[in-house]
């Protein structure tokens, strides 16, 4: 079946290829999902291509999960950017935001996020959340994460990403595990990889998925997969920050309402405020066991 060469929006594609069965290759591609998810935080241009990557990371991540749940990319640096976060869901939910200061001078991804760690969290709706931790290390967010799943994961993996301030788009080139790997197959992923080293940022941005997947690989026979639909959304609620506002401590949430009536809480992901009174004091601090921790 020939493919259909019409660039992807606002989905994640994955993609079988005949000689290569043992290669996981999908795409992602972000184009109003992602300044719907950024609109209302104000970033330089620096951190928006940031969030726009980690971004669509984040979408090529979950789209592997096995269960319902979400994937979680968090960054945390010294650099004038002491934190990116993004995370999607099963149901193609995703969102990012991050914290800056006055970018200065620095323009480079090192320059920007300084030393640090990037953290990966796979969080099932049940059962135990899986969390893989590495220094950054590298000069892209893309290489920070070809790291983490060498020493994490110890799959073969190579992650592609690219963003501008209306788009974002991402490749993900996965060797996987299999018993008695034959030197075929080791041939055949040194292929495909040195077939998508030479992708251009460009690329990325504009034409991951089909038409980027028949340019790299249009010598295999080549089939894409449905799109997988991904969107911004909060999964923020006043139950969720009220739960944030009560790992506080009862005497830091006592000290709140004694210096103003009402407390807000915002959610740096989408903006939303939740404001709390004298009347709800009772049931923040109740003995209800705090949740699994949010990233609001
Ligand atoms: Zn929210």
């Amino acid at each position: 079946m020939p493919l259909d060469l019409i660039a992807d929006q606002n989905c994640v594609r994955r993609y079988l290829l005949e000689d290569a069965d043992d290669a996981r290759v999908a795409t992602v591609r972000l184009t109003q999902s992602l300044t719907t998810m950024l609109a209302h935080q104000s970033m330089p241009p620096a951190v928006f291509r940031l969030c726009g990557e980690l971004a669509s990371a984040a979408c090529l991540l979950a789209n592997m999960l096995k269960f319902k749940g979400e994937m979680i990319v968090q960054l945390k640096g010294s650099g004038p950017v002491s934190l990116l976060v993004a995370d999607c869901n099963s149901e193609g939910q995703v969102r990012a935001t991050a914290q800056w200061q006055d970018l200065g001078a620095a323009q480079s991804f090192q320059d920007l996020v300084g030393t640090g760690y990037l953290a990966v969290t796979a969080d099932p709706e049940q059962g135990e959340r899986y969390q893989g931790i590495v220094p950054l290390d590298g000069s892209s967010l893309s290489a920070c994460l070809n790291h983490y799943f060498a020493n994490s994961e110890q799959i073969d993996t190579r992650i592609y990403l690219a963003a501008d301030t209306e788009q974002a788009g991402g490749l993900l080139l996965q060797r996987l595990p299999r018993e008695g790997g034959s030197g075929a197959q080791a041939e055949t992923w040194e292929t495909l990889h040195a077939l998508t080293e030479t992708m251009t940022d460009d690329e990325l941005k504009t034409l991951a998925g089909p038409p980027l997947a028949y340019r790299l690989f249009h010598g295999q026979q080549i089939r894409q997969m449905d799109p997988w639909s991904v969107q911004f959304g909060c999964s923020c609620s006043r139950d969720r920050s009220a739960r944030a506002l009560r790992s506080l401590g009862k005497s830091e949430v006592e000290s709140l309402f004694a210096a103003q009536p009402r407390v807000e809480v915002d959610c740096h992901f989408c903006g939303q405020v939740y404001q709390y009174d004298q009347a709800d004091i009772e049931w923040l601090l109740s003995d209800q066991p705090p949740g699994p921790d949010t990233l609001q």
